[in-house]
């Protein structure tokens, strides 16, 4: 038997949770063809000897709708170990393209799109022109709100209700994989529970789920919980709780009893779970934190920030902020608080920022909780300084996590960014090591793996990822992009 690749002697984590085993790994076109000890022979025999061997990486929260059109090579997914990126978390979704497009002149303000059709036009380019990666999507109810409603605050009255759920069932139809909120942004956070409990139960019994970066992840961390829980059992809905963490110094330490609530509503028989990236600060963007002349906008649901703790990561012209904290510029520009974030946001509406506000303990508490998968929350402005989280999460929870802290065992971490997220968003035949199951498959050291960026220096790829396939083609090998764009969209069925 000839196949196009096999992989030899590698330890396989094959994305259940289970220990590894050293064996043999075959593909065939997009699917893994046999595993164990494999006869034959294949085009690419890869000594995998002393390498580990997994599913490739889910990031199950990115930003990525627009990335994926613009960056067709998604290298700074690839070099990370990503083969399938779901997009359109936190209320910002691809379509309708008019109030998306805002999303992209944030993220991407030197680019411009070709406009889609609705959710089924997004999937449909992206079939067109294939990036490296597969992509799923989320319908942002962000999104849907700004096309229906613009800027009223006021819940919607019939006619606007129904002009949103017409956006979300198109989504449905498209194949989209759940509904997502972002209720510290505009316009999102001026929607009632019960806009979002009547929107959301349009996904019952569809296996879509509601994913939600919540009202508030500082002081009213547990209210927001207690919504989202809330939200998901009116509905009748799996929940998702997007970026899980506490943020802000008067916040810490209340993720034990978030993750307690979380615990329940599951022996309760709600079908919620919740993702997180491995690092203590987060970004966003600055119109979300600046409110008032002062930080910590939208009701606090940031916590309480300094200007020290907010640092400009990305802007459209003004590279000389990118890098600097908000104390910085103040005293640059000569400005008191107010004035600078007048100052900054009048000419960089859409400047992304990140922000030092959570605690290592919380951080790890969270990781350990069995309820905890892997997504990166990056920011895909790749000409700024983003996070470092875009390139280096899944290599950081590994590398520095797994191997070098212990927090987790090495087959524990790959589930948490592969079978389990595969499952919980139902990615069919991916996430796990199986013949038959399609060939999105990561080779790499765990003796080396580890993510290099910082924030000073965010752009550069993990070390210690050999090969990555995506449908049975190699989009990078040794540390560099190839030129294969074999991603396809995953349609919920
Ligand atoms: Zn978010």
């Amino acid at each position: 038997m000839a196949y196009d690749w096999i992989f030899r002697d590698a330890v396989i984590h094959d994305g259940t949770g289970a220990p590894g085993v050293v064996g043999d790994v075959a593909v065939e076109g997009d699917r893994i063809a046999a595993v164990g000890s494999v006869i034959g022979t294949a085009r690419h025999e890869v000594d995998a000897a002393g390498l580990a061997l997994a599913p490739g990486f889910i990031d199950v929260h990115t930003h990525d709708d627009f990335a994926a059109v613009a960056y067709p090579d998604m290298a700074f997914k690839t070099l990370g170990g990503v083969t399938t990126c779901i997009v359109g978390n936190c209320g910002m979704g691809a379509a309708p393209f008019g109030a998306a497009s805002v999303l992209a002149r944030s993220f991407h303000p030197h680019a411009t799109f070709p406009a889609w059709d609705g959710y089924r036009g997004y999937l449909a380019r992206l079939d067109e022109t294939p990036p490296a990666v597969n992509i799923a999507a989320l319908i942002g109810h962000g999104t849907a709100r700004m096309e229906v409603m613009r800027r009223k605050t006021a819940a919607p009255n019939a006619s606007e209700m129904e002009a949103m759920k017409a956006i979300v069932r198109e989504g449905l139809d498209a194949g989209a994989v759940g509904l997502s909120t972002g209720l510290i942004y505009e316009p999102g956070r001026h929607a009632r529970t019960e806009e979002l409990i009547e929107l959301t139960s349009l996904l019952r019994g569809t296996g879509a789920l509601y994913t939600t970066h919540m009202r508030n992840e500082g002081l009213g961390l547990l209210d927001s919980i207690e919504e989202a829980i809330r939200i998901g059992e009116a509905a009748g809905v799996g929940v998702q709780i997007s970026h899980h963490k506490a943020s802000g110094r008067d916040a810490w330490g209340l993720v034990g009893r978030s993750l307690d609530r979380i615990d329940a509503a599951q022996r309760a028989g709600l079908n919620v779970h919740a993702d997180q990236y491995p690092y203590t600060a987060g970004s966003t963007v600055l119109s979300a934190v600046a409110e008032g002349g002062r930080l910590g906008g939208a009701g606090g649901g940031l916590g309480a920030l300094s200007a020290d703790d907010v640092v400009i990561a990305s802007t459209a012209n003004h590279p000389q902020w990118e890098g600097k904290s908000i104390t910085a510029l103040m005293a640059e520009l000569d400005l008191d608080l107010g004035a600078a974030l007048r100052r900054i946001l009048g000419e960089e509406p859409g400047a992304t920022v990140v922000l030092h506000t959570m605690n290592e303990d919380d951080v790890r508490a969270v990781m350990r909780h069995p309820s905890t998968m892997i997504g990166s929350d990056g920011l895909p402005t790749l000409e700024g300084k983003p996070h470092p989280r875009l390139y280096g999460t899944f290599a950081r929870v590994l590398g520095h996590y797994a191997r070098d802290l212990g927090v987790l065992s090495l087959p524990d971490a790959v589930y948490r960014m592969t079978g389990f997220s595969a499952a919980k968003f139902g990615l069919r035949e991916r996430g796990v090591i199986a013949p038959g199951n399609f060939a999105d498959l990561v080779v790499f050291d765990p003796a080396r793996i580890i993510d290099r960026g910082t924030f000073e220096a965010p752009n550069q790829a993990p070390d210690g990822i050999h090969a990555v396939l995506v449908n049975g083609q190699a989009v990078a090998l040794d540390g560099k992009p190839t030129d294969a764009r074999p991603g396809r969209t995953l349609r919920r069925r």
